[in-house]
């Protein structure tokens, strides 16, 4: 049984599901890594059901806040059938893949589960999650009937939670080749090497934004990964897509992946192993120009103490970019760093403009597609925050002296 100092409970009131070290009073007992405990207040109120996490600063994960419900596998089984059926009209026949869990936001804290066609990759990230691996894995086979789920349990946060990294099938049997179709298009996964579990679901309706916008257009896709941005780009009709990545295994993947969708165009793709950074300016220098510029850069800053750094570095690529694009042409920006709020974002975004003497305007702000809810309670779960933006005039003059 955890007590929570008396004061500090609000925020479990409020529904987030997280409790901090320093809001304990006491713990009765001795509870083992992730084992269930009553949290309660000062005047021994119930107020939760959570994992304990003894190595984490984040000192319990709330599985319920409803006093009478029980912790155990019908539990797991009612949350996972709950979040599976709600993308179940995010899937068909064009559509094989989707996140299915995502973590605090599906009331499952830790836990994440991503559908590619036949194959659902499972990440636990906390305490809690691990303990219950077995549940959860087999509720999420039964669920989906999926013929393999395979686990990626390698994030760097499970170090926080005492846990190791633990990667392998848990049941069926892992294709050679995991295959899944966006919007119609064709893309292998790398579940076992890939990043993240292997692909960026997050972007689905962007990149179907991108290919909206990409008609008739030169497109720049920076930081490509294994193309998606690319490819519909490029099934929307672009005349040129130039990506960049600087990790070569990602370029292979991507080249492959284009290969696979015979109706779209190979000749108009041209991939270059390259740091974004330099990339950019070389461009620049070279005259080249764009009229859709997609910046999908890795998480700069991981939590707020990385901010600053990053900040610059948002604000570098942005600046290049701006540069970069036509008239009248469009950049989609992203930033999915933790530590960089909505706000911050669109002032970095602001002040490259400004040193890019651009005038742009904020078409529409982009956020991760619907399989990523963000639970009311918890914003955090709000990582990815994007901007499309218009660039409408090049370059600002420089302001004429005024004789008086
Ligand atoms: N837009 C992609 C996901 C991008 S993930 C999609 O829709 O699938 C970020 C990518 O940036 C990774 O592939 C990583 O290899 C690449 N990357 C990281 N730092 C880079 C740099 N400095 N220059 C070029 N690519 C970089």
């Amino acid at each position: 049984m955890l007590v929570v100092k008396r004061g500090r409970e609000k925020s479990l009131r409020a529904r987030h599901p997280w409790l901090f070290s320093g809001a304990i009073d006491r713990i009765d007992g001795n509870p083992g890594r992730g084992e269930t405990v009553a949290v309660i207040d000062a005047d021994r109120r119930f107020l939760a059901h959570a994992a304990y996490s003894p190595d984490s600063q984040i000192r319990a994960r709330v599985w319920s806040f409803d006093a009478d419900e029980r912790i155990d596998a019908r539990f797991f089984g009612q949350r996972i059938e709950r979040a599976v059926a709600a993308r179940a009209a995010m899937l068909d026949a064009r559509h094989t893949a989707a996140r299915l869990i995502h973590g605090e936001s599906d009331g499952v804290p830790g836990v994440v589960a991503d559908r590619y066609g036949d194959v659902v990759v499972l990440q636990l990230s906390s305490a809690g999650a691990d303990r219950w691996r077995d549940v959860i894995a087999r509720a999420l086979a039964d669920t989906t009937a999926a013929q393999c789920v395979y686990e990626r349990s390698d994030t760097e946060v499970r170090a926080l939670e005492g846990l190791p990294p633990r990667v392998g099938v848990i049941s069926g049997a892992l294709p050679r080749v995991v295959t899944m179709i966006e919007a119609g298009l064709c893309y292998t996964v790398d579940v076992v090497g890939g990043q993240k579990t292997g692909f960026y679901l997050d972007q689905r309706d962007n990149r179907a934004l991108a290919g909206r916008l990409a008609a008739s257009k030169r497109v720049l896709n920076a930081f490509c990964y294994t193309g998606g941005f690319t490819l519909s780009a490029l099934a929307g009709g672009a005349t040129s897509v130039l990506s960049i990545d600087s990790a070569a295994d990602a370029l292979r993947v991507a080249r492959d992946n284009l290969s696979r969708n015979a109706a779209v165009s190979r000749e108009r793709a041209q991939w270059r192993e390259a740091n974004v950074f330099e990339e950019l300016r070389a461009l620049r220098d070279r005259g080249a120009q764009f009229d859709l510029i997609v910046l999908d850069p890795p998480k700069f800053a991981p939590t707020a103490s990385h901010a600053q750094r990053a900040a610059r570095a948002y604000k570098d690529i942005n600046l290049w970019a701006l540069k970069l694009l036509a008239p009248g042409g469009f950049l989609m920006t992203f930033s999915c760093s933790g530590g960089i709020s909505a706000d911050l974002f669109q002032k970095i975004v602001a002040g490259a403009a400004i040193d890019a003497a651009v005038d742009a305007a904020i078409v529409s702000k982009l956020t991760a597609s619907a399989d990523h809810p963000v639970a009311l309670n918890f914003p955090e779960s709000e990582y990815l925050k994007g901007l499309l933006i218009r660039k409408r005039s090049a370059v600002i003059a420089e302001q004429p002296k005024v004789t008086v």
